[in-house]
């Protein structure tokens, strides 16, 4: 057994509906642009191929939690996504696999430091600080896949202090889950414990101090979180 000078950090996990077992995360995997309303309300071609980026595991929290207002930004939004969880490893899966891959789903929010990414964006530079902050992924429970299906269809939404402010739909995902995964183990070999938020509908914006965010996806499940004051 390995000795460790320190203590090993703990593992990342997400809840499971209906159950006291957890989903150890190895990974986030996070698709940029994928709902063409979205894409163009960001100023983007929809035909663009799908484009990746990450948070560490232990971005994610469980629904229920306070998030303080991160620090370094005065505009942080909210994305509300399906989550797809990865529950074999699989590199290069052929799309007509890639079902056969999939332990779950869940629905998360991909918070967003959106004035650093313009000012990434603008620099050219790296998203990790827009993107890769701590807390930045909260995901509520999970659902396997043998129980929900795979969805194809349903609507995904987000509200503000109950007010509705992403009302889509999974039917109008530019790249279905199926392609998601199978052009994401072209570049990595996934494995079981990876999550992939799998991108978010029109209507993102700014979300305060003090504000709570509910979500869903019909058939999948829930999420509420709430902004708390800033980290003194
Ligand atoms: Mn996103």
């Amino acid at each position: 057994m390995t000795d460790y000078v320190l203590p090993p950090p703990a593992i990342a996990s997400v809840a499971i509906a209906g159950s006291a077992e957890r989903f150890a995360v190895r990974r986030i995997f996070c698709v940029g642009r994928n709902y063409a309303a979205h894409t163009r309300e960001l100023g983007n071609d929809e035909r663009d191929p799908p484009f990746f980026f990450t948070k560490p595991a232990d971005a994610v929290v469980d629904s229920g939690t306070e998030i303080p207002y991160p620090a370094l930004t005065a505009n942080l939004h909210h994305e509300i996504e399906l989550v797809v969880a990865i529950g074999k490893p699989g590199f290069r899966i052929a799309r007509e696999d890639a079902m056969s891959h999939i332990w779950g789903y869940g629905v998360g929010v991909d918070l967003t430091r959106r004035d650093l990414q313009d000012q990434a964006k603008k620099a050219a530079r790296p998203w990790d600080w827009s993107k890769a902050f701590d807390q930045s992924a909260p995901c509520g429970p999970l659902v396997p896949a043998a129980k929900s299906g795979h969805p194809d269809k349903g609507r995904i939404w987000l509200a503000v202090n109950g007010e509705v402010k992403q009302d889509g739909d999974l039917a109008e995902l530019i790249w279905p889950v199926a392609d998601v995964v199978a052009i994401c183990s072209e570049a990595v070999e996934l494995k079981a414990g990876d999550l992939i938020f799998t991108g978010t509908p029109a209507g993102v914006g700014a979300v305060q101090a003090g504000q709570k965010i509910t979500g869903g996806v019909d058939g999948i499940g829930a999420i509420e979180v709430t902004i708390g004051q800033p980290r003194r």
